[in-house]
């Protein structure tokens, strides 16, 4: 990858796990200074130690990125001892049901991860990046987002809010030299995916994970490091002309089915 992140500061929410482990590494391997916020504290330090093999720099806060008043204390802290140019809001879970299966208090839970963490964490980071008149949010969407996905209706709902939020962040701070774009994945082999079938699906683990490996016209879910690619490249000075848009990675779920 020729995408250097050197001399950068990122921010990736999740970073613990899946797509946003992947994210912090390559980043890292970049030569950004990585900061992962994620709510699993154990697992953010295995991320933390794999890029410390690497020879690079990273550090885990523990942070649940729906709690606002430890959003901004976090990055208060890391924009006082630095220049914070990247945000990746890729902290997210999802949620199985059609309308009248979703709860009150699943759409609660849903509503503060998927959105507010998003919200909390541009809100915190904006007015760093406003000063230094340049900075980069990438947000993880969905394909979801765009055509909504049946039988997941709380979780298509949040995440097409991170579609319009991504668009509204870039239209208001064009003018900042703030650029927001987001990443929506056909399915991603994660232990988010993992989770998600063995919960949902006792017992059929295999042929579940075979049946939505098909629901991708390529034939099989996507790497998290073929996300993270993007993710680089987004975040890189090379997209510096890229913003207010959307890119799906999703194998030709939304456009050849
Ligand atoms: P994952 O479950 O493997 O990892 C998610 C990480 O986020 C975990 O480390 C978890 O601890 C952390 N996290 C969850 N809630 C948090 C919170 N409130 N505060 C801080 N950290 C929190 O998930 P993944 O598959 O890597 O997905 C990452 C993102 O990509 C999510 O936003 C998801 O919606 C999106 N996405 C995933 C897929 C997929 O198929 N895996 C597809 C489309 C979009």
């Amino acid at each position: 990858m020729k995408f250097s992140l050197k001399g950068k500061t990122a921010i990736v929410t999740g970073g613990g796990s899946g797509i946003g482990k992947a994210i912090s590494l390559t980043f890292a391997s970049q030569d950004a200074k990585v900061h992962i916020l994620d709510f699993d504290h154990a697992s953010s330090l295995e991320t933390v130690a794999e890029i410390n093999k690497l020879g690079k720099h990273a550090v885990a806060h523990t942070c649940d990125v729906s709690n606002q008043e430890k959003v901004n204390d976090i990055i208060a802290q890391i924009g006082e001892n630095g220049s914070l140019d990247i945000l990746v809001n890729n902290a997210g879970i999802a949620h199985v049901g059609n309308i009248e299966a979703v709860s009150e208090q699943d759409l609660d839970r849903l509503y503060n991860i998927n959105i507010k963490g998003v919200y909390n964490c541009s809100k915190a980071i904006i007015p760093y990046m406003k000063e230094k008149g340049h900075g980069v949010i990438l947000n993880l969407a969905s394909v979801a987002s765009s055509v909504g996905i049946s039988d997941r209706f709380a979780y298509s709902m949040t995440k097409g809010a991170v579609l319009t939020m991504t668009y509204s962040i870039a239209r208001d701070y064009v003018e900042y030299g703030i650029r927001s774009n987001c990443i929506s994945p056909g399915r991603v082999h994660t232990p988010f995916v993992d989770g998600f079938i063995k919960k949902n699906y006792p017992g059929n683990e295999a042929e579940m994970f075979e049946k939505l490996s098909k629901t991708q016209p390529i034939g099989r879910m996507a790497n998290p490091q073929e996300i993270a690619d993007l993710a680089l490249f987004l975040c890189s000075d090379e997209a510096k002309f890229i913003t207010g848009t959307d890119y799906p990675i999703d194998g030709g779920f939304i456009k050849l089915k």
